[in-house]
């Protein structure tokens, strides 16, 4: 199959520049949600981050006849049994407040001693193209939750997530260091991996 055109379900513009270095060597041109006319709503009611994107994905595709993908992303923490994950932005309440997540996120792992607190950041993203079974990835990024906050980079839980390796937080990561080790650029490159296969079944 010929994909000329792919449209990424985001309006966020970090996520598609992303997703147009990705496709740059494929001859594949980068659209988002912002090259739409219409805003296309999807409830995002599934319970696992692999139902959340292919659900965005085919919702939108289906609606454009066009190849769509799609991310879900949040953090996994072990000792809460894998929470806040599909929940990540609301951890705390409605308002989507990325401080209020963290703090929250510190005051349930109080007292945790660092060997239990292991967490990771999960990315998923699913592949629509018209005709074709969607499929999914998934990419990761292991670390554990930080006693406190460092770092004033990046977003959501960046300055509570401890990368052991840098011995930094995500959030004192220059863009371009994240972007190499990121969840997203994890699955992102599982994605280079399966692309043409995909595009050629
Ligand atoms: P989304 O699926 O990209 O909208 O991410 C959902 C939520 O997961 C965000 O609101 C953040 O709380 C969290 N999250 C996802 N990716 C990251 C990241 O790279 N750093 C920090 N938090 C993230």
């Amino acid at each position: 199959m010929n994909v000329k055109q792919v449209f990424i379900a985001t309006k966020n513009q970090g996520k598609v520049n992303e997703f147009a270095a990705f496709f740059e060597n494929k001859g594949i041109t980068v659209k988002s949600l912002s090259d739409l006319d219409e805003d296309i709503d999807v409830i995002e009611d599934g319970t696992t981050f692999e139902e959340n994107a292919i659900k965005k994905a085919e919702t939108i595709g289906k609606r454009i006849n066009q190849a769509v993908i799609s991310d879900d992303s949040g953090l996994e923490v072990d000792a809460l049994g894998g929470k806040p994950g599909i929940y990540s932005a609301r951890f705390a309440g409605n308002e989507k407040d990325d401080h209020a997540n963290n703090e929250k996120l510190l005051h349930e792992l109080k007292g945790l001693p660092e060997e239990e607190r292991q967490a990771r950041f999960v990315c998923v993203l699913a592949v629509y193209i018209p005709g074709k079974q969607t499929k999914t990835v998934r990419g990761t990024c292991e670390g554990m939750i930080a006693k406190e906050f460092s770092g004033d980079h990046g977003f959501g839980y960046d300055p509570i997530f401890y990368l052991p390796h840098s011995n930094k937080t995500m959030a004192q990561l220059e863009k371009q260091e994240k972007n190499k080790i990121s969840h997203r650029a994890n699955a992102l490159n599982i994605l280079t991996h399966q692309w043409d296969e995909w595009i050629e079944s």
